[in-house]
């Protein structure tokens, strides 16, 4: 439907649902404003938090200009009771998720204009059975590539013999048409496959086929592979019937930030592309050895660096997700002995949280050692700059495998850094590798023509810009149509 015939009618309202976690909001927020300003529609994001008074929560959802994005905050739940401490950050927001599920209706409910379409993340996918409730379209946002997307929604053709196979075999998982899952990259959920939990998860898999479309965060250009596979009714395709919409990168856009001021100061003095950014995401930790390592690796590199440090947490590599905010460490004395006086002239360090998408736009940044979270990688590629692929925990085992052996913008350690220490050598090969080594420079080169890639991709007329407009038009049509009955038509 063109935007002329729509003129007349009622501008569709879209709500959003953010699972808790940063990593998890922040790429809502960015398709919420898409859709406000490059697809005129109305947007609420409903916002699940695991601590509404969390410091880099509050200070995101500041930023907000709630004119054109309104946000509501839905009250925390408890989980205290139901879920052990020591389980793993995806089952506490499956269950938070849960709990929410009561509260999202009530503000569905009490909304004046009441949404044409509920759009959710993988950990919403219960929240889809308000939106039929509600008669209301009903879409899920995969804030990952199409790969992981592939893995999911294939889920329930993995029989037991095959899960098997894999997590006590370690054989690879086979995903028809595309890239087979290896062991060493698997997701936390398959070694679980005996347990209720695969079942829910299985659950969310079988929900999210019977959804009226699915936003993938990638390109075509990207994955063409991946998503010829899904959309081939004879491959992966035959799983669901729900059109996959690629609307990808959407990716934090830079701020004019008051915080981290000194750090861009400090950024504006450096050479161009000299920097190395070192980050592991809203809530990446490492052990107090690995801490140690990693130090000695930049030292020993000489390169510049600006490293988002946070205090060691043993045996959890996610073990700041929920309180970011909270620097407990008295002082940085978990890093080696003269290391801070050593490295004064070519390091930063930033307790706990940095502006990471503007760290990433200045052109003095050259270099990302990250823990592949996708959006950190796509903040990478959309700013040309190299990686070397850290994962730690959830689906970032595959993103790096795809960073470094598909896309070629990457390079990571040997064994898996959630393995075993990466010791203070291979740091320094792999920081120097993509940093200045002559051996570095198809990586370097690769970067930037994904970089280009995005851009036409995104840009008005581009694939993502496209599908996106493709979903803004079925809220339009579902408005119209709805108008249509209304009046008796
Ligand atoms: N981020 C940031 N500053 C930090 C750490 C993270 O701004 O110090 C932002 C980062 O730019 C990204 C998000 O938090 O947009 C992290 O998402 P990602 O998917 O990379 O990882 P997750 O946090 O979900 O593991």
């Amino acid at each position: 439907m063109s935007k002329s015939s729509t003129m007349q009618i009622t501008k569709p309202h879209v709500a959003m649902l953010a699972s808790p976690g940063l990593g998890h909001l922040i790429p809502v927020l960015e398709l919420a404003k898409r859709l406000v300003t490059h697809h005129n529609l109305q947007v609420t994001v409903l916002v699940v938090a695991s601590d509404a008074s969390d410091e880099q929560l509050s200070q995101l959802l500041h930023s907000i200009n709630q004119d054109f994005l309104n946000i509501v905050l839905l009250p925390s739940v408890d989980i205290s009771a139901i879920v052990d401490p020591d389980a793993s950050i995806s089952i506490k927001i499956v269950v938070m998720m849960h709990e929410s599920l009561p509260l999202l209706r009530s503000a569905i409910s009490a909304m004046a204009i009441r949404p044409t379409a509920l759009i959710v993340d993988l950990f919403g996918t219960e929240a889809m059975a308000i939106a039929d409730e509600f008669e209301m379209l009903k879409f899920v946002f995969i804030a990952s590539n199409a790969w992981f997307f592939a893995v999911a929604i294939y889920t329930p053709e993995f029989d037991n013999k095959a899960l098997a196979e894999h997590v006590y075999q370690h054989q690879p998982l086979k995903i028809p048409g595309c890239t087979p899952i290896k062991f060493k990259d698997t997701l936390e959920i398959f070694p679980l496959f005996e347990t209720p939990i695969y079942d829910g998860y299985l659950n969310a898999s079988r929900l999210m086929s019977s959804a009226n479309g699915i936003l993938v965060n990638t390109w075509e250009d990207l994955e063409p592979k991946t998503l010829r596979a899904y959309r081939d009714s004879n491959l992966l395709g035959r799983n669901s019937k729900a059109p996959v919409y690629p609307i990808g990168p959407l990716a934090r856009s830079v701020q004019p930030s008051t915080s981290g001021k000194e750090i861009l100061d400090w950024l504006n003095k450096q050479p161009r592309e000299s920097v190395l950014y070192v980050s592991f995401g809203s809530g990446g930790t490492l052990s107090a050895k690995q801490i140690v390592e990693l130090a000695l690796g930049l030292e020993l590199s000489q390169q510049r660096f600006i490293w988002v440090v946070r205090p060691p947490v043993e045996n959890d590599v996610s073990g700041s997700y929920f309180s970011v905010g909270i620097d407990s460490s008295d002082g940085q004395d978990f890093l080696p002995d003269g290391f801070l006086a050593r490295t004064q002239k070519i390091g930063l360090l930033v307790p706990m949280w940095a502006p990471q998408a503007e760290i990433l736009a200045h052109q003095s940044v050259g270099g990302f050692l990250t823990h592949c979270g996708w959006n950190s990688a796509l903040e990478s590629i959309i700013n040309g700059v190299p990686m070397i692929a850290w994962p730690l925990y959830a689906e970032q085992k595959m993103n790096a495998t795809m960073l470094t052996e598909e896309l070629g913008v990457a390079v990571r350690s040997k064994e898996m850094p959630s393995e075993r220490v990466v010791e203070r050598d291979e740091i320094e090969m792999m920081v120097r590798k993509i940093m200045v080594d002559k051996e570095g420079y198809a990586i370097r080169n690769k970067v930037k023509e994904l970089q280009l890639s995005a851009e036409k991709a995104s840009n008005k007329g581009g694939s993502s810009f496209n599908s996106l407009s493709r979903l803004a038009d079925d809220c339009w049509s579902f408005v119209q149509t709805l108008e249509v009955k209304a009046k008796g038509g």
